[in-house]
This record gives C-alpha cells, structure tokens and sequence, in this order.
C-alpha cells in the first residue's frame, strides 16, 4: 500500500457551521438599506391609454379630473322626497315621472311629495333622502312607509368617493385592475407610465446545458434561466434572454457587453463566489466596479453585485434555491426602485409554524413553506439544490437573524410567493 502523503486536515471546529469568526458578514437589513440608498428609477416616461395600464407603474400622480359621483344619486331602487321622517307611519302623495341611470327627472319635487327613483339616477331638486322600495306600499297614486329615516338615507353625495382634484392615484403605484376602474370613473383616459425596466437574465457554468438537448455525464440541464425570466416578467419588468455561457471569461465578458447595451439591469446565475471558475465575480472585481456582498443569510452567499458599464449586475450564486431567494429577497426591491416602482416590501403574515427547528444566531435563514390548516410547514429538507422543495413551496418563513428554537404553535412570519409580485 502507498504512503499517504502527510497532510493534516484543518481542525474542525465545534461551531463548523456557524460564521467564520472576524469576518464581516453583512445582515440581510443592512445590505437592502443600501440598495435601498443607492438605486434611482433608470426607465423613461411614456403616455398610454388607461385600458392598457394594467401591471405599469405611475410616473407621476394623478389627480381625479372629475368626482365620483359627480352628482348626488341614489343608492337603490326606491321613492325619493325631501328630509328624512320620524317613527310612525308617513303617506306622500307620488308625482308622474321618474329619475332613472343616466335620465335625470328635469322637474322640482315639491315639498311633502315622492318621486320613483332608480339606482344610479341623479337626486332631482328637491330630493335628498330616499326610502326602499322594499319599505313601500304604493296605492292609489300614494306612497306608505314607517319612520324613522334619516335625512339622507339611501343617497350617496357628489364626490363621497373621491372630488375632482383629489389625488386618485400617487406616483410609483403599479396599476391593478381595479385602479383602471379607479382612473375611468374619475375622467382620466390615458396616464404617464414608466417603460418596462429591462431585465437580462444569463446563466454561467460548463456544466450547463438548454432542456431538450443532450446532456452528458456531469452536465445538467439550465433550470435558472426558465425560472428567473419568469420571475422577471411576473414582477413586471421585461425579461431579456441572454443565454448561456460557459465558464470562460473572454466568452462571459464579450456577452456582459452585448447585454449592456440592451438591458436596463443584468441578473447572471452561477460563478458569484470567489472560486476559480467563479468568473462573473472575477470578471466584476477586473471592471472595478464589484461588491462582494458576503450577506448573512440562507441559503444564498455570495452575491456579486457590481456596474458593467454603468449597468448593474446582480451576480446570483447558481444553486436554483439559493437564486430564488436572492432574487427575492433582493433583487425584487432593487429592480422595483431602478423600474420606478419605490421601495416595495412584501407582505408577510405570522402564522403558527407546523414544524419544529433550532435556528444558531449570525444570519437570517429562508425556508421553502406553504400554509395548509392555517400552520407553515416547511419543505422536508434544507438542501439547496432541491429543486423538488421549490416547486413544492409556495412561499418562504423567514426566520430573523438571531438565534431560535421554533416550535410547533409558535409563531413564524411567512411570505408568500405572490407578495413578491403585483
Ligand atoms: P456556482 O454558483 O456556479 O458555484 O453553482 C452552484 C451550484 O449551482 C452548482 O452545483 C451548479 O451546477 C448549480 N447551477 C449553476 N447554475 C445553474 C443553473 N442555471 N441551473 C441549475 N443549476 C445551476
Ligand atoms: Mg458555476
């Protein structure tokens, strides 16, 4: 048998898992506080009409051009006269005609008589509270009902919703369906968006090669690229697909400068650490202009963050888990500020967790979860290359960057997938 060479391996240390000692990790808050300073909105400002808004984000606010309502109407169905009545019973006498959607009655319904109103018709003079037909009893051109009814009962006043002037909706807002319904009861008919930020996604690594083909021993199929261009167009930027490039980096460096000039912001996957193959860092720290970003958090270290040529670059580290936690968590907000959007942070919920786990302090973890009976469970295994457990998922528990030990019933705050879209 040959002599093993005589190499003693490092000491492994009782605390192996926990971070290296005197190195500077930075916390997750700390490192979105700075892309929080430093990203300014970087897409132009364009008009479009409001029926095609949907999903852009406001460049500036817009003022309601007309209340909502702009008169006062009536809420339902029913007879309308002027103040409201006492308790006891009351019969009006009915006038011919009626106000309707759209029809207003032309006339003044005089002091002590009822006019038929319809839902939606302009309160005619005279008029300002209105009973439910529900309540009447019609005869003999008459009108029956009890007291008491509230002057103004069964009305709703010109601009109760909004008034013209009145902001309708403030800049940075990415409109919803709802908010086109908003802006066209209020008179506006086209708004100033922000173009869509342009987003490159590239993926990096020799090992990688586009579903469909043939995969040799040691190669894998690319799963980032699919998945971040999703991502992108989910969150409302537009995604560029940049391919792939091996881990070479004339190769990677020629493809930055093709995707500067057509992106607004770079998402690479894989080659962010500080390893031999890990070009993308080494290309970045060469340009001048990298930030290692060595972010207290899991799983996810390192990130790159760097300009190329005055574009940015969020270097994510390849493992698929680790990418969509990092695209999350950070890229999500920064992007959002370069498309114009403010500073967005997604909604969580606490909930009782379903699971049992002890945390150690030093960064804050991210684990795949969904809810089912009201409790997270999280996926079976921390692993961060399972695929599988994304996919399972439907939102991440975050567990804050100190130590804990988590039981079954306690409270976790759970983040679900969508909160990182509009
Ligand atoms: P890296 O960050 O380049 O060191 O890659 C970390 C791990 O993620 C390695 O196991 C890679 O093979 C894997 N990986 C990198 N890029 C991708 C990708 N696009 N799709 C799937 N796995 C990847
Ligand atoms: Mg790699």
């Amino acid at each position: 048998m040959q002599d093993k060479p005589d190499i003693t391996p490092p000491p492994l240390r009782n605390d192996c898992f926990a971070l290296p000692a005197g190195v500077d990790w930075t916390p997750v808050d700390d490192a979105l506080t700075t892309l929080r300073q430093r990203l300014t909105p970087v897409t132009g400002v364009q008009e479009v009409q409001v029926a095609d808004a949907e999903g852009l984000v406001l460049a500036q606010d817009v003022q309601a051009l007309r209340s909502n309502p702009p008169l006062p109407n009536t809420a339902v169905d029913g007879y309308g006269f002027a103040r409201g009545r006492p308790d006891g019973a009351h019969v009006l006498p009915l006038i011919q005609g009626r106000a309707a959607a759209g029809l207003p009655f032309e006339g003044k319904v005089p002091d002590g008589s009822a006019l038929r109103v319809l839902t939606g018709a302009a309160l005619p003079d005279g008029v300002d509270t209105v009973i439910l037909e529900e309540d009447v009893k019609v005869q003999d051109g008459h009108i029956a009902f009890r007291g008491p009814l509230k002057t103004g009962a069964n009305t709703r006043k010109a601009g109760e919703d909004l008034c013209q002037g009145a902001l309708a909706l403030p800049r940075q807002r990415r409109l919803t369906p709802a908010d086109l319904a908003l802006l066209s009861a209020v008179g506006v008919a086209s708004v100033p968006v922000r173009t869509k930020l342009r987003v490159a996604i590239l993926s990096t690594g020799d090992e990688l090669v586009d579903p469909g083909q043939t995969a040799g021993p040691g190669q894998i199929y690319d799963a980032n690229r699919p998945m971040l261009l999703s991502l992108m167009r989910r969150m409302g930027f537009a995604p560029v697909d940049m391919g792939r490039v091996p881990d070479d980096r004339d190769a990677l460096r020629q493809r930055l400068n093709q995707v500067a000039e057509r992106a607004d912001a770079i998402v690479t996957s894989g080659g962010a650490s500080a390893g031999d193959e890990d070009h993308v860092s080494a290309l970045l720290r060469q340009a001048g202009a990298m930030q290692e970003w060595r972010i207290a958090l899991k799983p996810g270290r390192p990130l790159a963050l760097g300009m190329w040529d005055g574009t940015p670059v969020f270097g994510l580290p390849g493992n698929p888990v680790a990418a969509l936690v990092c695209t999350l968590i950070f890229a999500r907000p920064a992007l959002g500020l370069m498309a114009g959007e403010g500073w967005c942070e997604p909604q969580a919920f606490q909930v009782p967790a379903a699971f049992e786990k002890r945390k150690k302090p030093g960064r804050r973890e991210y684990l795949r979860a969904r809810i089912r009976d009201g409790r997270a469970e999280v996926f079976h295994s921390e692993g961060s290359g399972r695929i599988s457990g994304l996919s399972w998922a439907e939102g991440l528990v975050e567990i804050e960057d100190g130590a804990r030990h988590i039981q079954p019933g306690d409270p976790v705050r759970f983040i679900p997938f969508a909160s990182f879209w509009p």
